[in-house]
Parts: C-alpha cells; structure tokens; sequence
C-alpha cells in the first residue's frame, strides 16, 4: 500500500472520511481554510526561493495579494479577515526570521521511502542547513497547538526525518544534529524536537501498524472537533440528516418525535432532582423516628439497606481454583484493561487486540442540547 503521511492523519482522525476521500476518491471544492494554507505555503516557498536577492517584505505581500482567491469566502467580512490574517502571518515570518541567512537545502521536496512492504510518501516543506546539522521544517497554519511531548512523538516528523536520512545516509551518524519541527505560522512559534535511533526504530512498526489497522477496518466514522468542516458531512450517517431540508424528504414526524423525546428527557432529569430531596427528607424522618416504613394514605413506602462488598482476590482464587470454578468468577475488568493496553509494547497490544470478540451491541441515545 502506498499512503501519505495526511491520509494516514485523516483515518487516524476519522476512518470513514480516510474512506470517502482516500478510497473512494470523492470529489471536493477546496474548503477556504485548505485555500489560505496552500497559499501561506506558497507564499513561504516563493520567500526562499534560491535568488540573488531574496524577496522583500513588500514583494512576499504582493505574491500573496495576486494570488489571493476570494470565490471561496461567504462574506466580505470573512474574507476581509482572512486576508488580514495572512498579512499579519507573512509580516510576523519577516520579523522573526533573518530571512537572508537562512540556508535552504530543500523546499517543498516531495519523498517515497519504502517501510515493510508499502511505501510512506509525502512533501518536506523546508530541509535548512544549520551551524551543526540540518532542521526538517513542516508549516503548520492551524490555531491549534500541541504539547512538546506531542511534538517528540509526532510521527509525521519521524517519517520526515526517515525520508530525510534516506537521501543522505551518512547523517544517521549525527541524529542528534538534526531538528524536527513543526512551525505554527498563525502563532509565530516553532516546536522542535530530535529522534534518537531507537525512536527511529519505532516508526516503522507504527507505520505498518497503521497500514494494518487501515487494511481491517470497517470505516466507522470518529465524531471530532473538525466535523463541521469535513466535505463529506452530507454523505456521513452521524451528520447528513442536519441537510434532511435540502434532500426534500418529509421530516414533520421526525422533528416531532426528536422534540418530544428531549422534553422527555428533560421531564425524566427534573423527575429525578425531585425523587432525590423527596427521599432524602423521608429518610431523615425515618431516622428521626426510629422507623423503616412510613404509611400514608397514599401508600407505604419501605426503606432497605443495599450494601456492597469487594473480595480478597488472591484468597478467593486459592479457594475456588482446586474445586476447577475460578474461571466462573474471574471476569475480564474492561476498564483497567483498556487503561493497561495504553502500557503494553505493540507486539503485546496486537495480541490482546485479536483476542477481542463481539458479544452483544446494542444502542443507546444520548441528548446533546442546541
Ligand atoms: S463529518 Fe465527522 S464523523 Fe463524519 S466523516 Fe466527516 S469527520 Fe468523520
């Protein structure tokens, strides 16, 4: 399988839209958020450019205006305060980088490198040359950043950094000399990390890993912070039936039952809140009385004691295991497994992965409010 560092960031956020873009290869107008990165991108390459003498302030401004695309913006406001934002990014990159003394080695320099049997590919947006060694730089014109520990993790960097070493073999000698980032252009902070050749080591399983998980998956869609701007809300079951107006489809015994079923819910909240100070101040009666039946000529109401207890685990299996009736006890905990699983080696985890069978599935409703 050949795969790209963001279709595996895609199915890694969400499985079902790896699908609809990557397999089934839909079709989509270039959301205005994909628009303005590419630009940035641009922008950024045009500015180091090798030349005599590298573009001025000015002259990166002007690159940027003349290719500014203003079909893919709703308003003028929208689009007033995107444009700003893309001077102020080009502005701040000129402040805080001499731009003159940075030595380019590689822009937009697309790789293939072969990991197992597939190959991982994809595009380095900047390879610098430093006092010591190299930097592989990747922007980045999301708001959101991640943590440092991310960043030392981050695979996208480690695949980068692989494909850097492929091309020159002789630096896997000075991994330490070698930076990964990722530069928050929106923020004007770039992140930086180094990969030890055990880490390196790791990137491959993790990468075939991935690939694995691609290969046996049913596409399940991940709701995530970025739905609403995924281009394949109308196809997608968790989202399309936010568009049920548009595929002319009769909804008045739809939107009824939703209604109902949420004044329901909240009847059933409120319902609650009262059984609970209603108990509660029967209970203190009962406690006042030295009583744990109350009778009224509404009926009678009867207090009982539920208590819970836990095991000696290790006594009870030295009781139960000679008479062969541990294992009818001894239940999977789900919870601490799934909290032991982020602990385990790989190998391990993939293991205890192919021993999970489905038992039951059934479905429950939950209420998000508008
Ligand atoms: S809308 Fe969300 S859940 Fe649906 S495909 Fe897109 S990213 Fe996945």
């Amino acid at each position: 399988m050949r795969l790209s560092y963001s279709a595996l960031n895609t199915y890694q956020i969400c499985p079902l839209k790896y699908k609809f873009q990557y397999v089934n290869k839909i079709r989509t107008p270039k959301s205005k958020e994909a628009v303005f990165g590419t630009l940035i991108h641009s922008t950024l390459n045009f500015v180091h450019k090798p030349a005599i003498l590298q573009p001025s302030l000015e002259q990166a401004l002007d690159h940027f205006s003349k290719n500014w695309n203003s079909d893919v913006f709703e308003d003028e406001l929208e689009e007033r305060s995107a444009f700003s934002q893309g001077v102020e990014i080009i502005r701040r990159y000129y402040k805080d980088n001499d731009i003159a003394k940075i030595n380019i080695v590689a822009l937009e320099s697309p790789f293939q490198i072969k990991l197992g049997e597939h190959i991982a590919s994809g595009i380095i947006d900047r390879i610098d040359r430093t006092e010591d060694g190299y930097e592989i730089i990747d922007y980045k014109t999301s708001k959101k950043m991640p943590t440092q520990e991310r960043i030392d993790n981050d695979l996208q960097l480690s695949i980068y950094l692989k494909a850097f070493l492929d091309r020159y073999p002789e630096e896997k000698k000075r991994l330490d000399k070698i930076k990964v980032s990722l530069y928050f252009v929106k923020h004007g902070v770039k992140l930086s990390s180094i990969r030890t050749e055990e880490q390196l080591q790791k990137v491959e399983d993790a990468f075939l890993e991935a690939i694995e998980s691609i290969e046996k998956s049913s596409f399940e869609p991940v709701l995530n912070p970025l739905c609403d701007w995924c281009d394949f809300q109308d196809k997608c079951p968790m989202q399309k039936h936010k568009f049920k107006e548009k595929r002319k489809i009769d909804t008045k015994e739809i939107n009824k039952a939703i209604e109902e079923y949420i004044e329901a819910k909240n009847d059933a909240k409120s319902i609650r809140t009262k059984i609970a100070e209603l108990q509660k101040v029967i209970s203190e009666y009962m406690d006042q009385e030295g009583v744990e039946r109350v009778f009224s000529d509404a009926g009678i109401i009867a207090r009982t004691t539920r208590q819970t207890f836990s095991f000696d685990e290790k006594k009870l299996k030295e009781i139960l295991e000679p008479l062969g009736k541990w294992d009818k006890v001894n239940k999977v905990n789900l919870v601490q497994l799934k909290s032991l699983l982020t602990t385990l080696p790989s190998p391990t985890k993939k293991e205890i992965e192919n021993t999970k069978r489905l038992d039951r599935e059934s479905k429950s409703f939950s209420v998000k409010k508008k």
